[in-house]
């Protein structure tokens, strides 16, 4: 379903990624670690287009994404995308929220657009919160309205950077069991998270970056079990 082949990118001078290709298939949860600035969150967002590649390419489906005449808007809607720091409208309530981007990418029309909106607030659990505002909420409850608005959208696949890695401890939970729960019911998902806990639990494969590289890229139980490279067993005996 997403594939990348040879994407190489740079910031001015600084190469960010270098020669990095993967595929995720239909269903499949893809969890991506790796030290902080190793280029996680540059990848994961080259996949909807929201940073543009220098060299390589890259696939949802059919759709090439770093073509000039692809549909940007069209994609983000396909290929849903939560954030660290939860990136909600503050001046629209929970509900208008998920209502927006309904009606101007998808142009549904409004009554639908917020019968989805009611359905999926209630599958995150915060029915009772739809006329609040982000910030009467706490960050956990932001970052499932973040999940539910993504899902408004029918999304066929979804990306996380690092949806925790913000919130109080006590509120991680209850964002992971969205997500596990997601994956449990097919969802291709490619995570950025150094939860490893989800990882072992949901995950297929896990990918590994290091100074813009995919160093490694393997199967869940392989990768924890049998790291091949120096630098993830590192990694690893710091985070586990
Ligand atoms: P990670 O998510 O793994 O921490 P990032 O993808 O955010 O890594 O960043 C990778 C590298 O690219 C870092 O060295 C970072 O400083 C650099 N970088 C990220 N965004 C930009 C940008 N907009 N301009 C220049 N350098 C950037
Ligand atoms: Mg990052």
């Amino acid at each position: 379903m997403i594939s990348l082949k040879n994407v190489s990118k740079w910031y001015g001078h600084f190469q960010v990624l270098t020669d990095c290709s993967t595929e995720v298939k239909k269903g499949e949860v893809v969890v991506v670690c790796g030290p902080s600035g190793s280029g996680k969150s540059t990848l994961i967002k080259t996949v909807n287009g929201l940073e543009p590649i220098q060299q390589g390419e890259i696939r949802v489906n059919d759709t090439q994404v770093n073509l000039k005449s692809t549909n940007l808007a069209q994609l983000r809607a396909k290929v849903g995308m939560v954030f660290q720091h939860f990136e909600l409208f503050p001046h629209l309530s929970i509900i208008e929220n998920l209502i927006l981007a309904q009606v101007k990418v998808l142009k549904r029309d409004k009554a639908a657009a917020r019968e989805k909106g009611q359905a999926l607030l209630k599958r995150v659990g915060l029915t009772a919160h739809a006329d609040k505002y982000p910030a009467q909420l706490s960050g956990g409850q932001q970052q499932r309205v973040a999940i539910a608005r993504a899902l408004c959208m029918d999304p066929i696949a979804m990306l996380f950077d690092e949806p925790t890695s913000a919130l109080d401890p006590e509120m991680i939970n209850e964002v992971l069991d969205v997500m596990v729960e997601l994956a449990q019911e097919g969802m291709t998902m490619m995570v950025v998270t150094h939860e490893m806990g989800f990882a072992r639990k949901v995950a297929n494969r896990v990918i590994f970056m290091d100074e813009g590289k995919i160093v490694e890229d393997r199967d869940k139980d392989e990768f924890f079990n049998n790291p091949q490279s120096d630098r993830a067993k590192d990694f690893l005996a710091k985070i586990l």
